[in-house]
């Protein structure tokens, strides 16, 4: 079961500490934001940084942020630490820094919680959340799907939906076959 706890400072807890330069935590507004984004890992910017989503993707996202009107938002990743080129975290890794994302779902309290891509939607129903999702923004910077429709579905959404009013983790016994709430497409998606 997830128990929300801080990591510390130089967490050696996964094999994921030995590539890392920095770790990389949240940037935004940390006190009741209306909405916090959930990515995957850092990448190679973000990890030289020590700031999530400062990359391509980063700027993606603050260009649909900025679309949405969302003035409230945190920015996080289930992990940490930068997996080595790029690759998605192992289940074994997400379960393990997960804790330090479920502590500060569980301290912030954001009105809605997005996943970014397949990764962290499924990290999150796994453990009792109940995102709106988004393909991840790298998704839309190869090409494969044109981010300006599913930017408007989501910022419909998050005018609409029901805001959360639980933030504790809930252990789901298997790997849940529904999807969070957001565009929805039959294609595969790396994340
Ligand atoms: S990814 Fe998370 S759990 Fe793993 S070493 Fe980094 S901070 Fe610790």
């Amino acid at each position: 079961m997830l128990t929300p706890t801080v990591m510390p400072a130089d967490c050696r807890k996964c094999p994921l500490h030995a590539g890392r330069t920095n770790i990389v935590t949240f940037r935004g507004q940390y006190d009741r934001p209306d909405v916090l984004f959930v990515g995957e890992a850092p990448g190679a910017t973000e990890d030289e940084q020590g700031v999530p989503f400062v990359g391509r993707s980063g700027q993606l996202l603050d260009r649909w942020i900025a679309e949405m009107g969302v003035t409230r938002y945190l920015v996080s990743n289930i992990c940490r630490c930068r997996p080595p080129n790029n690759r998605p975290p192992t289940r074994e890794e997400a379960a393990t820094c997960g804790a330090h994302l479920a502590h500060l779902i569980l301290q912030a309290r954001p009105r809605q919680i997005v996943a970014l891509g397949r990764t962290s939607e499924r990290w999150l129903l796994e453990n009792g959340y109940a995102p709106l999702f988004i393909y991840h923004p790298s998704y839309y910077l190869r090409g494969y799907r044109k981010w300006e429709p599913d930017v408007a579905a989501l910022g419909e959404l998050l005018r609409t939906a029901p805001p959360l009013t639980e933030w504790e983790p809930k252990p789901v016994a298997a790997a849940p076959k529904k999807r969070g709430r957001g565009p929805k497409k039959k294609d595969a998606e790396a994340s």
